[in-house]
Formats: structure tokens, C-alpha cells, sequence
């Protein structure tokens, strides 16, 4: 038997989540296995959704503790503070280091508040990230839907996010027979510049219909009152605000001193693990692989975790790691809030009822295939 050694998962995230469902793998090799996080896992597929009313907040979610104890590993609830790569050891902000003989790194992205002046301590402003802001933001706005309450809401970002926060907004005041407003706002010319322009249209068309006031080429440069103040000097009147305008890699990689790429993240190699530092793994938004320019999307994280869970498991018995190729297409499926998706799959897009079946039967698996290995787990118990 080779000798103990800890393996330390940071931040329950795609990746981190599977390495924790395969634990025993690792654990039959020698290993401690400890999973910090200082939260759920709240799963993005289902967000928006979860936001228009269609979901609610326990189906988003996945109890990370469960999972990794249900498979023989630890689980500390707290956040990482610093990563100290040279003396390989990380402080809780709680309190107290632990020590690692390897990392798996997957603590996500963020978006940039301070990049919109005024927006950092406004109560009104919110951001999608991370996820569990939408499940408050739904609370609010229904609190001020009771009292007869219809705020008005700009939502800045034309990416797929910011296009479907846009369209469960709407879906959320017509559950509640509410007429807000809603104002979808980008800096380009189009809504999802990067998928097929006849889908783009589409997309802007069904906004438009259920009553989003749609603003291009629009860039908001400050927060100021009630107001969002465009690079032109327009104002647009806004109670609440969504911030939706691109991810950028947790800055706590940025903290450990390793290569990054600005607000990308820890720079890895095909093996999936630092560039200058093979003891520390990386997968997920928090990481940008050399040569590719992978936007920042679940599915990534996704199909990166067996990777990282098969070169661990290489790491500690000493053999050589394999190497992962991103794909270099994907389906992205946008829920609309109206019982429509539209997916998109390089330049082929289509929508309808459809789409949101196999977008509800999608996420509803991921979810709920780690939820029921800790319930049949803790069943098998009584
Ligand atoms: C509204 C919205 C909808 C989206 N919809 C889709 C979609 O339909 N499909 C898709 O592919 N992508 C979607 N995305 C993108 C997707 O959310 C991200 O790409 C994905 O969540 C990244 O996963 P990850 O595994 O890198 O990290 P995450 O899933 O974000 O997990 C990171 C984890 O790290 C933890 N963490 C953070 N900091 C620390 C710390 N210091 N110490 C310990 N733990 C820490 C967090 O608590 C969190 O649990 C959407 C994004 C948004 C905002």
C-alpha cells in the first residue's frame, strides 16, 4: 500500500462534485479525501428556471457534505482563504491550515461588480452569481409583488445568461399576473453574439413579443440613484438591477501565485493541472487551458472532472496522466420562461417546447443522479 496522502478538493463545482462521487477509488489508493466548500452546490442549468418560477430552490441544489460522506471522504464547511503552493498547505477562513499532497482546484467565476461604478454596495443591484442570488432575487421580487409592487428591472448583459434572466423576469411577474418591466441591455449589436445570427433573431423576437424592452449597443458606464447612466449620458430608469455582463475566473487562483491569465484563470496544460505546478489540478470556470479559449460553461467543467478524477488516482500511483481534448462543439439549450428553449449546437439552432423537454430532462438528471447516491446511501442505513 503506497503511503497516505491528502488530496484536497476546493470548492464544490462540477469537477469536484464528480471526484467526490468517485471517491473510493481514491481512498482504496491511501488517500484522505476532504471536500471544502462553504455552501450547497447550486446548479446553473436549472437557475433560470428556478428564477421565472418554474423550479423551486431545492431542485437546484445538491448538499456537498452528503455526497463526499456518503462515499467514504471529508467534508469541511468553509471557504478556502489562501492557497500557499510552496509549503503546500491552505488556510480556512475559519480558521486553521491543512495540509496537501494534491489539489483539485474548482471554485467557480464571478462577475466583476466593481466593474460598473456605483453597482458594489447598492442593495438593488444584484448579480448572477453566484447562483443562489437568483433564488433571493425571486423571494424579493415576489415580497414586492404581494404589495401590489411592480419594480421596474434593466438587466445588463446580452450574453445567453443575461437573455434568459431577461425572459424569466417575464415569467415570473406573469405567474403572479404582474406587468413589470423588464430592459435587457448589451453593449454589441445582437443578443448571444456567438450563436447563429437567425437564432440571435429569433431570441430578440420572442423578447420583444413578451414585452422586454431590448437596448444595443448600449455600454452602462455607472450606478447612480435609480438610474443606469450609458456611456452617452442616457439614462435608464432601473428599481432593480441584474448584472449580467460575462464571468471571470475566482480570484483566489490569482492568490496562489501560480500562472493565470487575468480574469481567466489558473493557466493548465492537457493534463489538467497547473502549468508550473503538477500537485495542483484545476477544471471549471476557475481555469483557462493553454491553446484553447473555452468560454465559461458548465459543460466543460463537466466533461473535465473524469479527467481530473482519472489523473489523481495516476498521481498517486505514479504512472503517467492522460490528457484531455475540449470538445469543440457543444449544445447549449437557453430556457425562455414560456415553456420554449432555444438550443443551439455550432451553426444549427432550433426552438420550441421541445428544446425545454430535453433541457428539463438534461439538468434534472445531472441533479438529481448526485442527489439520489447520498438518499439510497442514507436509506441503505435505517
Ligand atoms: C444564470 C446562469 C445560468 C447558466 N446556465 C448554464 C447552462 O445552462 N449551461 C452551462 O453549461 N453553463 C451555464 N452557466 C455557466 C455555469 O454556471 C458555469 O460555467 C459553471 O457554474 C462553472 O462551474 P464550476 O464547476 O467551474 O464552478 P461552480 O459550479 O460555480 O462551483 C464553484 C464552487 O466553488 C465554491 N467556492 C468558491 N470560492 C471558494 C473558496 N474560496 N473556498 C471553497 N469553495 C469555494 C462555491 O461555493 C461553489 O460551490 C450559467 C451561468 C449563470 C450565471
Amino acid at each position: 500500500m503506497s503511503q497516505p496522502r491528502t488530496v484536497i478538493l476546493i470548492g464544490a463545482g462540477h469537477v469536484n462534485l464528480y471526484v467526490a462521487a468517485h471517491a473510493e477509488a481514491l481512498i482504496e489508493r491511501g488517500a484522505r479525501l476532504v471536500l471544502v466548500d462553504p455552501d450547497q452546490f447550486w446548479y446553473s442549468g436549472l437557475a433560470t428556471g428556478m428564477l421565472g418560477g418554474m423550479y423551486e430552490s431545492a431542485e437546484d441544489r445538491v448538499d456537498p457534505r452528503a455526497l463526499m460522506e456518503a462515499h467514504g471522504g471529508e467534508f469541511i464547511q468553509d471557504w478556502v482563504e489562501t492557497v500557499d503552493v510552496g509549503a503546500r498547505r491552505l488556510r480556512l477562513a475559519g480558521g486553521g491550515d491543512l495540509a496537501y499532497d494534491y489539489l483539485s482546484v474548482n471554485v467557480g467565476s464571478r462577475v466583476n461588480v466593481d466593474a460598473l461604478p456605483g453597482a458594489a454596495h447598492d442593495p438593488t443591484v444584484w448579480s448572477v452569481k453566484p447562483i443562489c442570488n437568483l433564488w433571493k432575487l425571486r423571494a424579493h421580487l415576489e415580497s414586492r409583488f404581494r404589495t401590489g409592487k411592480s419594480p421596474r428591472v434593466a438587466v445588463v448583459g446580452g450574453g445567453p445568461t443575461g437573455s434568459e434572466v431577461a425572459a424569466n423576469l417575464k415569467a415570473l411577474a406573469k405567474r403572479h399576473d404582474i406587468d413589470m418591466s423588464v430592459t435587457l441591455i448589451t453593449r454589441g449589436d445582437r443578443l448571444i453574439k456567438e450563436a447563429p445570427a437567425g437564432a440571435a433573431r429569433g431570441l430578440h423576437r420572442n423578447l420583444r413579443r413578451r414585452g422586454v424592452s431590448i437596448r444595443t449597443h448600449t455600454p452602462i458606464v455607472r450606478r447612480e440613484g435609480r438610474s443606469l447612466i450609458a456611456d452617452d449620458g442616457s439614462h435608464i430608469d432601473a428599481d432593480i438591477v441584474v448584472l449580467a455582463m460575462g464571468l471571470e475566473a475566482n480570484p483566489l487562483v490569482r492568490q496562489t501565485g501560480l500562472p493565470t491569465h487575468s480574469t481567466n484563470g489558473l493557466r493548465i496544460n492537457a493534463k489538467l493541472h497547473s502549468i508550473a505546478d503538477q500537485r495542483v489540478f484545476a477544471g471549471g470556470d476557475c481555469a483557462t487551458m493553454e491553446g484553447f479559449d473555452l468560454p465559461k460553461l458548465g459543460v466543460f467543467g463537466v466533461r473535465q472532472a473524469a479527467f481530473i478524477h482519472a489523473n489523481l488516482l495516476a498521481s498517486l500511483e505514479q504512472i503517467p496522466l492522460i490528457e484531455y481534448e475540449p470538445q469543440k462543439r457543444y449544445l447549449a439549450i437557453l430556457n425562455l420562461g414560456d415553456g420554449t428553449a432555444l438550443s443551439t449546437w455550432g451553426p444549427l439552432w432550433w426552438n420550441g417546447r421541445s428544446s425545454m423537454w430535453l433541457k428539463d430532462f438534461i439538468d434534472r438528471r445531472f441533479v438529481e443522479g448526485y442527489r439520489r447516491q447520498y438518499d439510497t446511501k442514507a436509506n441503505q442505513r435505517r
